[in-house]
């Protein structure tokens, strides 16, 4: 027997425990520039690696997730959102026997092309390149990995397998494991929303008895707990919301597939929302998501932080326009292929917070 585990049989493995219709990551199509295989990593989990190990994943600690970074030590940044996105995407993937590894490294690179400030610096980022092709956080994920990245000396980017790649492309997911990977996203910030939104006091306790997704954890913590008070008890509320979300998913999706005769990999990747809420919750996720919108994204204390940040992104794009100089070594090379346009946006779409800051004060 060998000293250590093999990727062989870890293919092996997958093989024997994986359901039929999983992405087996020995069945991989590859990666665009060519490279051997590791001894004891399957393919996606050398991507789950080159994901963590990037210089974009280690910005999202300081990029905010709706909160502005740096307004409270508990609130969720988009790292720690993405630590969450990629836990809850390994709970349902290995329960519907799907590829653990392969979901977990969508989750991991999902949110690697974020701009700073949030959905309004999205916003922003967008109005800034309207005329040149517009910016979009996903389609920027896939510039990170493909292009922005460059840790290796013979190729641009990580090189991520194909299959990861897809996982990015939000509008045609092609594994399962992707979709799971994008309603994980969707559950994790409808509860730390809530979560982060109670605690930053925008949200109270009498305006969410309206919203149904909480109610029905709400009784059902009451009825076990009478007790209990806050903060215990909206954590608790929160812990309950993600359970059921994670139940419905894992028993609905078990269920179409069923239904919907999935024998293989390439019967799944031809029928688009396998994996879903039952019709119940998810029209309780849309009043969910109309309820975050009305009170908390643009709630005062929440947007007019974030439209005075995004008053500096738009600043700092325009500065770098009149004075390319300004810009980093890389970026300053990529100027010729990519236009100066979009060697600022991308620029901008890397930084941090704090790092656009700087550069705003520099203006000043
Ligand atoms: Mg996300």
């Amino acid at each position: 027997m060998n000293p250590y585990k093999t990727r062989q049989e870890m293919e092996a493995d997958e093989a024997r425990l994986l359901a039929p219709f999983a992405q087996k990551s020995g069945e991989s199509r590859g990666r665009q520039f060519p490279e051997p295989s590791h001894a004891y990593r399957t393919e996606f989990q050398r991507d789950r690696a080159r994901i963590i190990h990037s210089r974009a994943f280690r910005r999202l600690e300081y990029k905010t997730q709706v909160f502005l970074n740096g307004t409270g030590d508990h609130l969720r940044t988009r790292l720690t959102h993405t630590i969450e996105v990629a836990s809850i995407s390994r709970t349902i993937a290995r329960a519907l026997r799907l590829n653990e590894d392969l979901a977990e490294a969508i989750a991991l690179a999902h949110d690697l092309g974020h701009s700073p400030f949030g959905h309004s610096g999205e916003e922003m980022l967008a109005e800034c390149m309207r005329e040149h092709g517009g910016f979009e956080h996903n389609r920027q994920s896939l510039r990170v990995v493909e292009l922005l990245e460059h840790p290796y000396p013979k190729f641009p980017g990580l090189n991520l397998t194909s299959e990861v790649r897809e996982g990015l492309h939000k509008a045609q997911l092609s594994s399962l494991e992707a979709q799971v990977a994008n309603l994980a996203d969707e559950i994790t910030y409808y509860s730390h929303d809530l979560d982060d939104a109670i605690d930053f006091d925008v949200l109270n306790f009498a305006q969410l008895e309206e919203v149904d997704v909480w109610k029905y954890a709400a009784d059902s913590v009451r009825t076990r707990y009478p007790d209990l008070r806050e903060p215990e008890l909206h954590k608790l509320i929160i812990r309950d919301v993600i359970d059921r979300q994670v139940q419905d998913v894992v028993a609905t999706s078990a269920e179409k597939i069923g239904s919907a005769e999935i024998q293989s990999r390439d019967d799944a990747g031809k029928q688009s929302a396998l994996i879903r809420y039952s019709d119940e919750l998810a029209s309780a996720n849309r009043a969910l998501r109309k309820f975050l919108y009305q009170n908390v994204y643009y709630h005062p204390r929440v947007a007019e932080v974030n439209q005075r940040a995004c008053e500096m992104l738009r600043r700092v794009f325009e500065s770098y326009l009149l004075d390319p100089s300004r810009l980093g070594d890389a970026a300053t090379r990529r100027i010729e292929s990519e236009g100066l346009d979009r060697t600022v946006c991308d620029y901008i779409a890397g930084m941090t917070d704090r790092y656009l800051i700087e550069e705003y004060r520099k203006l000043e």
